[in-house]
């Protein structure tokens, strides 16, 4: 049986408007809204009940303030995303379909990269990829920002758990027009779906 999730990868406010702003990330935000929305359409009930049959799992980079992802700190990105500022949350249009047991921090640790969110974890201390076999997820959607980075890595590690990957294309902020499309070509290429 075919049984489907979503995941929304580091739609927050950094990588939107802020330190780390991307290419079609507000555009990629309102695609979003209306995929959820034919989603969940017709589907009646409570919010909470449409939620459990169209699971969103969102997944967040949650740094702290010294992380050496950072260029003060020798790395290639300007800060972005530390934990409890406005840079890190979660979109506020998108925020209404987050519950804590279904989102997922990544980057906590300051040594770690950690662009995937294959193993970012929730409050209770599960991965996302734990919490997708427990839903036995067969399917999953991926949306978010950036195509080349968080995108890429976390598609890749969800095909190789054994999930049919659907990569949902105007659904994308990307950092560079040109590795946007190369990183499509190469999930493509690897056995994701892109649609
Ligand atoms: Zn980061």
């Amino acid at each position: 049986m075919r049984n489907t999730a979503l995941a929304v990868v580091d739609m927050l406010y950094d990588f939107i408007d802020g330190s780390l702003a991307c290419q079609n990330a507000d555009n990629a935000v309102q695609e979003t809204l209306k995929y959820i929305d034919k989603q969940t359409k017709g589907q009646g009930g409570e919010e909470h009940e449409i939620l459990d049959t169209f699971p969103i799992l969102f997944v967040r980079d949650h740094h702290p303030a010294d992380h050496s992802s950072f260029k003060e700190n020798g790395g290639i990105w300007p800060s972005h995303c530390v934990a409890g500022t406005k840079g890190g949350e979660i979109h506020s249009d998108l925020a209404p379909y987050a519950n804590e047991e279904l989102t997922f921090d990544k980057g906590c640790d300051k040594a770690v990269e950690q662009y995937s969110g294959f193993d970012a974890m929730n409050e209770a201390e599960q991965s996302l990829g734990e919490i997708l076999e427990l839903l036995d997820t067969t399917d999953i959607y991926v949306c978010g920002i950036a195509t080349e980075y968080c995108i890429k890595n976390t598609c890749m590690d969800l095909l190789k758990a054994g999930f049919k990957v659907h990569l949902l294309k105007n659904c994308l902020g990307y950092v560079d027009y040109e590795g946007h499309l190369k990183a499509l070509e190469e999930m493509a290429a690897a056995g994701v779906s892109i649609e």
